[in-house]
């Protein structure tokens, strides 16, 4: 699929959450969203990198972000619902929400993957999300165009050996979206995924070491499908995985998989 040419203003008067908005690909999607004119709320962990990220929209002269520090191995649908409450008194609206953040967990056989490693990567990957997205749906149907994008992973297109938790999250939240696309077709909200492929972040350091990251792409490089995702030109897009970057055998696959050129 060729993505449309997405113009500056494209995500004007937009508010969007970003969750991992401090560092990797959240941090670059956040500025990249504020140059297009969107206001961003910034979830992350860390809340110095968060304040980075926050300050260089500032100092690029774009809306001012809020900054929201959380880790998302503590969200219960209480929190959850709070925030939305939150979210409405701050900016009356809600129309954006990317679920990014995630962790990545160990690489190891199923065998060795005790309780507390599946319950955290679980947690932070998936449940966090579901109860995100569970008290942000009241707000996002206001909009007149809410996009709600999950983060996928090649290895939930085909499970691989010793991906653990981290692969069976993906595969959990990739069935998320199509649930919600389903039931929630023909409103104002649309649900997809972005698989953004191999790309050079600390995340991506951690599982492949011995990368050479020169030929990975950079956050900045796979933006067009998160831009695109975000934007009103993908408004009638439902239930589909978006590949950042093209895979050879994704076709093949049976599922809603789209190529981006
Ligand atoms: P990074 O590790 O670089 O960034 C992850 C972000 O998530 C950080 O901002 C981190 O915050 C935040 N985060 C992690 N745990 C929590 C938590 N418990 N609560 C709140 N925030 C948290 O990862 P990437 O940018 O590489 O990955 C972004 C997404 O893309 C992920 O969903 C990943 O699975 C997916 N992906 C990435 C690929 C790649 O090659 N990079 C390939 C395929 C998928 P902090 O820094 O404060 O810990």
């Amino acid at each position: 699929m060729k993505l449309p040419e997405i113009e500056p203003s494209a995500l004007a008067k937009k508010v969007i959450l970003v969750t991992g908005a401090g560092d990797g690909i959240g941090k670059q999607a956040a500025i990249s969203y504020a140059q297009h004119g969107a206001t961003v709320i910034l979830l992350g962990k860390t809340q110095f990198k968060l304040e980075q990220t926050y300050d260089e929209i500032i100092a690029a002269g774009h809306a001012e972000p809020m900054i929201l520090p959380l880790d998302l191995n503590t969200v219960e649908q209480q929190y959850a619902e709070d925030l939305a409450d939150a979210i409405e008194q701050e900016f009356g609206q809600l129309d954006g929400l990317l679920h990014n953040a995630s962790e990545l967990g160990a690489i190891q056989p199923i065998v060795n993957i005790n309780a507390s490693e599946f319950d955290q990567v679980m947690q932070v990957n998936f449940r966090a999300q579901f109860f995100l997205t569970r008290s942000l749906i009241p707000l996002l149907l206001k909009s007149q165009s809410g996009s709600v994008v999950f983060t996928s992973s090649s290895v939930a297109q085909q499970a691989r050996a010793y991906w653990g938790t981290y692969c069976m999250s993906k595969f959990a939240s990739d069935g998320m979206m199509q649930l919600l696309a389903d039931e929630y077709e023909n409103t104002s909200i649309r649900f997809n995924s972005i698989n953004p492929g191999a790309t050079r972040t600390a995340m991506r350091a951690k599982a492949y070491p011995a990368d050479s990251t020169d030929l990975l792409k950079t956050p900045e490089e796979i933006m067009p499908s998160y831009l695109y995702l975000m934007s009103d030109h993908s408004h009638q897009l439902n239930g589909k995985i978006i590949n950042a970057q093209p895979k050879a055998n994704a076709e093949s696959l049976s599922l809603p998989i789209i190529n981006v050129d």
